[in-house]
């Protein structure tokens, strides 16, 4: 397996690194990411006291059923290893890695 990787019209190789984790502890929930990605790779869910995810329906009236929101990744497939949801992380939640072909 070799690493996946891109040359550019410049010449240069480009390694694009994809979401692989995202540190649900250290998440605000504050949907930095989920408006910079371009792909819709990620969705802000509810979080309750046993960490279960709660879909938040868009009239989500914030009635106490989770303890918090936070980011998870809920389509990794679609991913195109920009790294702009790491950039924009005020928390650092994101690891990103490269792909092998
Ligand atoms: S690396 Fe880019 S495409 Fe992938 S989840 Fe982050 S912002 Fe979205
Ligand atoms: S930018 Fe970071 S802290 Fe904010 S929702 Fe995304 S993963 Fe969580």
């Amino acid at each position: 397996m070799t690493v996946f990787s891109i040359t550019l019209p410049s010449g240069a190789t480009w390694t694009p690194t994809f979401v692989a984790e995202l540190d649900q502890h250290k998440c605000i929930g504050c949907g930095r990411c989920f408006k910079v990605c371009p792909r819709g790779v990620l969705e802000l869910v509810g979080l309750d006291e046993d960490g279960q995810h709660i879909h938040l329906d868009d009239d989500d009236d914030e009635d106490g059923e989770y303890e918090k929101k936070v980011m998870t990744i809920a389509h990794q497939e679609l991913c195109i290893g920009c790294t702009a949801c790491a950039k924009i992380c005020p928390k650092k939640c994101y690891t990103h890695a490269a792909a092998t072909v």
